[in-house]
């Protein structure tokens, strides 16, 4: 079987949640998962750093991505820099619980100078909210061709027919399967082509076989399910 990449999980700890990397590790191999790209917690003040320490004799299996506050402009340019220096291959953003609108280049766009400059790409939470509704990646990833943009749960549950019409016009913009019910995210495979879907399970806030399974059933083909499971972010993170 081809190899499967999960593109979604915090690691570290948040009030009321934590995950660390042998605990994830065990979460994969319990589903029968090969590899999976990590990102801290984002509430509050959170640190890469957690990223470093559940990487720690996973190396070969934990992609590493980094999160940044573009609030803090400045620093969240050189963390870019610091991170990928170090083979952090991702960013992850959340404009709804930091404030922002991703749309907002003004505030937004030296962050994304950097993430195009160093050849990442952005998963971003993606759900109907005033801050991250689809036509705010549709705005950010139309600016940024280059950047692949990940709407992480698809634009769930209300703007989610949006997130497809969108996706399909815009070729970097793919959409992240996340806790995304199951009659959406088959609808996703079966109007974008399972080129554009990317699963990612959420971890640790899912029970992580079932995300897994749930993906499986959708993408019904052995070829979607190489593409969705895993093939769409290889290509995308440059690891074919
Ligand atoms: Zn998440």
């Amino acid at each position: 079987m081809a190899t499967t990449v999960d593109a979604h999980n915090h690691v570290g700890v948040r009030h009321g949640e934590s995950q660390t990397g042998d605990e994830l590790i065990a979460r994969m191999d319990a589903a029968g998962v090969d590899r999976a790209c990590v990102f801290p917690f984002v509430e509050g003040v959170f640190s890469n750093d957690d990223v470093d320490d559940a990487l720690q004799g996973h190396e070969d299996r934990l992609i590493p991505f980094l999160a940044v506050n573009p609030w803090s402009q400045q620093e969240a340019v050189a963390e870019v820099h610091r991170r990928a220096d170090k083979g952090y291959r991702g960013v992850k953003l959340h404009p709804t619980l930091h404030g922002y609108h991703l749309s907002d280049l003004g505030l937004v766009g030296p962050v994304l100078d950097a993430i195009r400059e160093r050849e990442l790409l952005i998963i971003a939470h993606g759900a109907s909210d005033l801050r991250n509704a689809p036509p705010e990646f549709a705005l950010a990833a139309t600016a940024y061709p280059e950047i692949p943009f990940l709407m992480a749960h698809s634009g769930t549950f209300w703007s989610h027919g949006q997130a497809i019409r969108l996706a399909a016009d815009i070729p970097n913009l793919y959409l992240e399967t996340a806790r995304v019910p199951i009659f959406e995210a088959s609808e996703s495979v079966r109007l974008l082509g399972p080129e554009k879907v990317i699963w990612g399970t959420d971890s640790p806030y899912v029970n992580y076989t079932m995300e897994f399974q749930k993906m499986q059933q959708v993408a019904d083909s052995d070829a979607a399910r190489a593409l969705v499971l895993g093939g769409n972010l290889l290509r995308l993170l440059r690891m074919d």
